[in-house]
């Protein structure tokens, strides 16, 4: 079965290239009926937070990805203990008590010699007991063997080989006590039988430390596929230089999940069928493989994510589904609504906005009660021909409906009846309606306001300009 797992660790926000990882290891998973695995790594007490693990969960779940499994690794230290005393046992690993100056010392004298830095393997024969006697701190090493390069097939990369050389032995437990990543990600990931690890290229170089300490505890060593970065338009590694970068601002900005993930995923994956780019989960299920990623990095496009949010606003959500989205959007912006009006709002206007923040402005003339005057809209009201037009309007509305297509009417009228052109009319509409000069069209406008409101508008308007 494949099992393949998402293993953040809670120290920031989500980050855009974190939630692609998470979706494709999720989608891998799913893809093959097989199990998804959450697994928290907050081995490092310091820079783990509970508030970043729980916005962590909060991210994953707005983007739709479901995990059959969690595991939280600060609960499961007997875990790791156990299995560190097994390497100790059968002479895998062994305690180091060089002191962090004498490191430090070993570190400096390698730089001058202009040679990598690897361990000097000073404490390699010292026993848990005679470190113990010792009464001094110790980190627990892995022994390295010498010389040996490790090999293996990255289902994105292609093969892969490290000389184990380039590192020498690593701490697999830190002089408080605690494990490092290297050794509990295998422990985790062979207990919990995990098949597949997708993760970031960025762990490429951790991956055959991790290799041997799977042979040493006589673990099946999984496949890897390591992604590539995702860059930033200037096509340096995609960072908070180049603006927002984190899950939490897009949900905050008003992108929705299903964009998100759909946009996401087409980042660095090349769906089977041309040409197409709108994907809903299920069908990104069933399509998706890992072998469709591309090896080169893929560049982030805000403005793409935009387009794509917009497609899913005006084509792919239900009218529904879109009104549930939108309204905290125009709640905090302290409009007053009820259900049904929100619902003819967007059905006449949805396709005037990209993003739910952008309809908070665009969409303004509909909920507030009375709009604020544009420069340029003040410029059309303060001329006769615009009161004229109003008065006209008034007059002509009166005992009528207000609709789009009767305001149309209208416009034909007055342009028979007073001769003022087309432009003006709508132009002096427009601006009474919604105090600027663009946004919404009057038509549209027309059908959806209550007349009252609209009445209450043009009459302002005379009354502040004539
Ligand atoms: N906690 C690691 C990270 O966030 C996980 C790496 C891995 O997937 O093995 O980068």
């Amino acid at each position: 079965m494949v099992v393949s797992r998402f293993a953040p660790s809670p120290t920031g926000y989500l980050h855009l290239g974190n939630a692609r990882t998470a979706i494709f290891s999720y989608l891998f998973a799913r893809h093959h009926n097989g199990k998804f695995i959450l697994r928290i790594e907050d081995t490092d007490k310091e820079r783990s937070s509970k508030e970043f693990e729980e916005m962590l969960l909060r991210d994953l779940e707005w983007l739709g990805i479901e995990w059959d499994e969690f595991y939280r690794q600060s609960e499961r230290f007997d875990i790791y203990r156990e299995y560190v005393n097994k390497l100790l046992d059968s002479g895998w690993a062994y305690p180091c008590v060089c002191t962090p100056e004498e490191l430090e010392e070993e570190r400096k004298r390698a730089e001058e010699r202009g040679i990598p830095y690897r361990y000097s393997g000073k404490c390699r024969h010292l026993t848990l007991e005679e470190a113990k006697r010792k009464g001094l701190p110790y980190t627990i090493r892995f022994r390295v063997p010498e010389g040996e390069v490790i090999t293996f097939e990255d289902l994105i990369k292609g093969p892969i080989s490290i000389s184990v050389d380039d590192f020498g032995d690593f701490v697999i437990v830190r002089s408080d006590g605690t494990p490092v990543y290297n050794f509990v990600v295998v422990v985790d990931d062979a207990l919990m039988g995990v098949s597949h690890v997708v993760r970031g290229e960025d762990h490429i170089p951790n991956t055959p430390k991790q290799i041997l300490i799977y042979r040493a505890l006589g673990f099946k060593v999984p496949s890897f596929a390591h992604l590539p970065v995702i860059l930033g338009p200037d096509r340096s590694k995609l960072s908070k230089r180049h603006g927002a970068v984190s899950v939490k601002n897009y949900r905050e900005e008003g992108f929705l999940p299903e964009a998100m993930f759909n946009y996401l995923c087409l980042l660095g994956w090349s769906p089977p069928e041309e040409g197409r780019e709108i994907y809903s989960k299920d069908e990104l299920i069933k399509l998706f493989d890992l072998k469709d990623i591309n090896s080169s990095p893929a560049v982030f496009d805000v403005q793409k994510l935009r387009w794509m949010n917009g497609v899913y606003i005006r084509e792919v959500l239900s009218l529904e589904k879109l009104a549930n989205y939108i309204t905290p959007f125009l709640e905090k912006a302290g409009y007053s609504f009820d259900r049904d009006y929100l619902l003819k709002v967007l059905q006449k206007a949805r396709d005037a906005f990209d993003t739910l923040s952008e309809a908070v402005d665009r969409l303004k003339p509909f909920f507030v009660d009375e709009v604020e005057y544009s420069e340029q809209a003040r410029g059309i009201l303060e001329n006769q021909t615009a009161m004229q037009i109003l008065e006209y309007v008034l007059l002509k509305l009166d005992n009528e409906e207000l609709n789009g297509q009767k305001i149309k009417e209208i416009a034909k009228m007055a342009q028979k009846e007073l001769g003022v052109k087309p432009k003006d009319f709508w132009h002096a509409l427009r601006a009474v309606l919604t105090g600027e000069l663009e946004g919404i069209g009057v038509d549209v406008l027309s059908d959806v306001l209550p007349k009252e409101r609209f009445i209450k508008r043009v009459e302002r308007a005379l009354r502040s300009f004539q």
